[in-house]
C-alpha cells in the first residue's frame, strides 16, 4: 500500500476542516488573515458529494458468523449494507460504494485499500458478529483503538481480524508505514472523525433497534486501520443470540437499522460542514 504519497497528497489537498484549521497559522496576524479571508470568499456553491464507502463484512469462502439456526454473517451483512446502499444513492448529497458488490471474499487490508484508492470520505463496515454467551444481544459500534476497550471486544476483534485466515500470509503483517501513519496528525483527525461518527451511530440506532450495554466501543480491528479516513465498525446484532439471529433475517429489521445509519451518516457530514465552515 502506498501510503506515503496518500498521505501527502491528503496533507496538501487538505481534506475538509483540516486544511481550513492549518490555513490561519500561515498568516502573521489577524489583519492579513483578514484580508486574505476577504480576497477568497467562501465559495456558495454546494459542496461536492460525499463519498461513502461501505464494507458488508466477510464473504466468499468466509461465512462470518453462523447463527444458531444457520443464518451466515456474511449474508445478513450484505443485503442490510445493500439497503444502506440504497438509501445513500437516493440522496444527492453523496456518492456511495461498496467494497463487494457479490457474494466474494477480500481480505481486510484490501477494504482499506480500495477505500483510499477510491477517497472515501467515510468507511462503514457491517457485521453481525458471535459470542460465546448467547444471552448477549443488541447493536454495537466499533471505532479503532490500540486497546480493546473491554474484553467481550477483544475477542471480537479477535474474531473479525482472523478473517484472514481465508487470506495468504502477505496479509497478516501489519506495514511499518502504518504504524508511522498512526502518530501524525492526519490520523488524530480521522480518529476524531470516527468517535463523531460512532456516537452519531450509537444514537441513530439506539432509536431504531436494541443495543448492547455500552454500546460505543474500540478495539484493533484490521478493517478500521485507514488513517486518512474516519471508519467505524457496526455491529448489527449477534448471529449467537437467538432474537437478534431472527430479527436481522429479516429485511424490515434491517431497514430499520439501514435508516438509522443514514440519519448518522446525515448527521456526520452536517456537523463536518459546520466545523469547516466555522474554521474557515
Ligand atoms: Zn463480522
Amino acid at each position: 500500500m502506498a501510503l506515503g504519497p496518500l498521505l501527502s497528497r491528503r496533507l496538501l489537498l487538505g481534506s475538509g476542516a483540516f486544511a481550513n484549521w492549518l490555513a490561519p497559522a500561515r498568516f502573521a496576524d489577524a489583519a492579513s488573515l483578514a484580508a486574505a479571508r476577504a480576497a477568497h470568499p467562501p465559495r456558495a456553491r454546494p459542496a461536492a458529494p460525499k463519498l461513502v464507502m461501505l464494507d458488508p463484512g466477510h464473504g466468499g469462502k468466509d461465512p462470518g458468523a453462523i447463527g444458531v439456526s444457520g443464518t451466515y454473517e456474511k449474508h445478513v451483512a450484505f443485503a442490510a449494507a445493500t439497503q444502506l446502499c440504497r438509501l445513500l444513492q437516493a440522496d444527492p448529497r453523496y456518492r456511495v460504494e461498496m467494497t463487494r458488490g457479490t457474494d466474494v471474499f477480500i481480505p481486510l487490508e484490501d477494504r482499506v485499500g480500495y477505500a483510499q484508492s477510491r477517497g472515501a470520505d467515510l468507511f462503514v463496515s457491517m457485521h453481525a458478529d458471535a459470542l460465546a454467551d448467547h444471552d448477549v444481544r443488541g447493536a454495537s459500534v466499533y471505532t479503532l483503538s490500540n486497546t480493546a476497550s473491554d474484553a467481550q471486544t477483544a475477542a471480537l476483534a479477535r474474531r473479525e481480524n482472523s478473517a484472514d485466515r481465508f487470506a495468504g500470509p502477505q496479509f497478516r503483517a501489519t506495514s511499518p508505514e502504518v504504524a508511522q501513519i498512526l502518530a501524525s496528525l492526519v490520523q488524530r483527525e480521522t480518529r476524531i472523525g470516527s468517535a463523531r461518527m460512532a456516537h452519531d451511530a450509537v444514537a441513530a440506532l439506539g432509536a431504531a433497534v436494541p443495543l448492547l450495554d455500552n454500546p460505543a466501543r474500540h478495539a484493533g480491528f484490521v478493517v478500521l486501520k485507514a488513517a486518512d479516513i474516519p471508519s467505524v465498525l457496526v455491529e448489527m446484532g449477534f448471529m449467537s443470540n437467538p432474537l437478534d439471529e431472527a430479527a436481522l433475517r429479516q429485511a424490515e429489521h434491517r431497514a430499520r437499522v439501514a435508516s438509522a445509519m443514514k440519519l448518522a451518516v446525515d448527521a456526520y457530514f452536517a456537523a463536518s460542514e459546520h466545523i469547516t465552515r466555522m474554521a474557515g
